[in-house]
């Protein structure tokens, strides 16, 4: 069979598009879509779509968008639809995104079963839907509704998009040919002909307000366009939404963007070996503090039956059905995977590990949840050493989506793709990571952080430096983050690693001070900032201010002005350096793995690429210097820089920007 077949059933002819995995638009596929349209038997009397697989038409293959796109483009293919003299009917189940969306809709009716699900996912690539998305749709169900479908990117049921007006009806799957054969006879009723809808103007304020406050121009440009297009013609609009697409497509924005999508793709294929993975069904958790509790949810609504042990019985009251709670490790018996999600001690961890081993069945899983613990030095009390392995999940787990899989020297293949599998079935992105103190994302975060402590010992503020980092695109700056996760954390493993810090490294001891004095941030009305009773936002704080003064003191430090653009070259730069470590030591694969961590765990602006896809955005001699800046701040901690410092790129950074191409 080709990617589309055309069978004549009775009068009316079935077009199947058969474009595994997920019917995706490509050249390929719409060339045989627009032969197939040409060659509809001239009996018919009508037309159905269906596919062959379980998705109607997912999106299009991304790879075609860093070219120009080969004929016929989509609204080339549309265009025929909308021309054949008999009606056309999408029949749809599963995915119908973007470019499939905006075929069903060139279609003159559409029946859905309950599988269907609809969107336009464009604006996450930093596009807009660009074969009549925005026009087609707001002729359709209205200009605020094509709003928030396109702005948003969300997806909407089969329920939702009869209640809206998408379809014209939702049948069980197995009446979804039949329903789709009997619509044809209701006749052509082509959108892009259709009287321009005009617009509500009350109606459309509200859905642009409902926008997010920082939308990106492109989010933006897309609403616009929905507007604009419901005063056109729809040959006149449609030409302006291709033009407008065309011009966001070639935009570094929407490259990035494109980047980590297949950067995400890589890493989730890294996570599948070839072994297969072992079948998991009950999940165990031990520790029901901050992560355990958080986590017990996260499995039991992506289906999985979990039961949480911790000695303290106050830390499971917390917990709701149908999460299960149990006192003693062997209730964990039947579990196929246990999660340690205790206390943050090797101590700690070995006695359970050691206890728990013995209880359980010799297939399952164990993972530890460690932020920063030797998993080897974990294993050594195990048994089947071949069954354990690493899985970082990130503060709050429920909504942070980066999990780490770290492999130790024993983790066998089998575990780690079940692993990968866990993983997906949780809905989260998973990189692989090595062993190393913080394994991937930590580590680099940590760089960042104390860069950002630098600059403020220097001559910045705390709110400059936040400030500065949030206009470059961070979602909170780093002195806001510490104060709403809390300073006791970091504060107690600095005072544990006090003893082996290497004297050599510039140390700011700010922080340190404030925890002496009870300022744990956020939770204690102050950190970094003051939070007087009810207010939303910190206060730059004068106390805090004088703690900064009394430092440069001490270290004889004259306070220069710290422009916001060193900031942003800074942080970068630190980052980079700490991106290059990571993949020198065999941490981390490579340089798409970080910007993956950094843009899913820490919130580094997806539409710059990452850390590293943003830094290799720099003109070459800026690249230097900036890394020069960066070494010269602690030479110590930044040794991988040196050649930056006699004007050369060193060759760890090099390797890492031919990763991120
Ligand atoms: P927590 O202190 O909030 O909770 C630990 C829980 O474990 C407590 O409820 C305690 O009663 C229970 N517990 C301790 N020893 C136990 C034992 N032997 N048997 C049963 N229960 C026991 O800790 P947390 O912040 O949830 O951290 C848990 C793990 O997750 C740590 O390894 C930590 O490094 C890691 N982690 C934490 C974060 C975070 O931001 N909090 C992020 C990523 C990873």
């Amino acid at each position: 069979m080709s990617l589309v077949d055309i069978e004549l059933r009775g009068t009316v002819a079935v077009l199947t598009i058969d474009h595994p995995p997920v019917n995706a638009g490509s050249a390929d596929q719409r060339a045989a879509l627009a032969e197939a349209l040409a060659a509809i038997p001239a009996e018919a009397e009508g037309v159905v779509v269906t596919s062959a697989g379980k998705h109607f038409y997912a999106g299009s293959d991304l790879r075609e968008f860093d070219r120009p796109l080969a004929s016929p483009q989509l609204p080339d293919v549309l265009r025929l639809i909308e021309d054949l003299p008999v009606p056309v009917v999408a029949a749809v189940s599963g995915l119908a995104l973007g470019g499939g969306l905006e075929f069903a809709l060139a279609c003159d009716a559409r029946v859905a079963d309950s599988t269907a699900r609809f969107g336009f996912p464009e604006v996450t690539f930093g596009i807009l839907p660009g074969a009549g998305g925005t026009v087609r749709t707001a002729r359709l169900i209205g200009v605020p509704n094509t709003i928030d479908l396109v702005t948003s990117a969300r997806q909407v049921s089969a329920e939702e998009a009869l209640e809206l007006g998408l379809v014209d009806a939702v049948v069980p799957g197995e009446s979804l040919l039949a329903a789709a054969t009997e619509m044809v006879r209701r006749g052509k009723r082509v959108l892009r002909t259709a009287d321009a809808p005009g617009v509500d103007r009350a109606a459309v304020d509200e859905a642009l307000a409902r926008m997010p406050r920082r939308a990106r121009p492109n989010v933006r440009r897309a609403a616009e366009m929905a507007v604009r297009g419901a005063q056109l013609d729809g040959d006149t609009a449609l030409a302006e939404e291709r033009m407008l697409f065309d011009e966001l497509r070639a935009t570094e924005e929407s490259a990035s963007l494109r980047y980590l999508f297949f950067a995400r793709q890589d890493a989730a294929k890294a996570l599948r070996s070839k072994a297969k993975p072992r079948d998991l069904r009950r999940v165990g958790i031990v520790g029901a503090g901050t992560m355990g509790a958080a986590l017990a949810e996260a499995f039991a609504s992506a289906g999985f039956p979990v039961r949480v042990v911790d000695t303290n019985e106050a830390a499971l009251d917390r917990l709701e059905p149908p999460v299960e709670t149990a006192v003693s490790l062997s209730d964990l018996a039947d579990a196929d995977l246990v999660v340690d999600a205790v206390f943050e001690d090797m101590g700690v961890k070995q006695t359970l590990l050691r206890e728990l081993e013995p209880v359980l069945h010799d297939e399952t899983v164990i993972v530890s949840n460690t932020s920063y613990l030797d998993l080897d030095e974990m294993a050594k009390v195990l048994e089947r050493r071949e069954r354990f392995a690493g899985l970082h999940f990130f503060n709050p787990p429920d909504r942070n989506p980066l999990v780490e899989v770290i492999r130790t020297a024993a983790t066998d293949d089998e575990t780690f793709s079940t692993l990968g599998t866990v993983v997906r079935k949780l809905g989260k992105t998973g990189i692989p990571a090595g062993i190393g103190d913080g394994f991937v994302a930590n580590r680099v975060y940590a760089d960042y952080r104390t860069q950002a402590e630098f600059l403020v010992e220097e001559g910045a503020s705390p709110q400059q430096v936040d400030e500065a980092l949030v206009a470059c695109g961070m979602a909170i700056g780093p002195f806001a983050v510490a104060d709403l996760s809390g300073l006791d954390i970091a504060w107690a493993r600095r005072k544990r690693l006090a003893a082996s810090r290497d004297p050599r490294r510039r140390y700011v001891p700010i922080a340190d001070w404030l925890c002496e004095d009870g300022r744990f941030g956020r939770k204690t009305g102050s950190g970094w900032y003051r939070y007087p009773e009810g207010a939303r936002r910190g206060e730059p704080d004068p106390f805090v201010a004088r703690l900064i003064e009394r430092n440069r003191a001490e270290k004889r430090i004259t306070a220069r002005e710290v422009d916001d653009a060193e900031i942003w070259r800074r942080v970068l730069g630190t980052m980079v350096a700490a991106a290059a470590r990571l993949v020198e030591d065999g941490t981390a694969r490579n340089a798409r793995d970080i910007d993956v961590a950094l843009t899913e765990g820490f919130a580094f602006p997806r539409w710059l690429g990452g850390p590293v896809r943003a830094f290799s955005r720099l003109a070459p001699g800026e690249r230097v210097s900036a890394l020069a800046e960066v070494f010269q701040s602690c030479p110590a901690t930044f040794e991988i820089l040196e050649p930056a410092a006699r004007g050369v790129l060193p060759r760890e950074v090099e390797v890492l920007l031919s990763q991120v191409v």
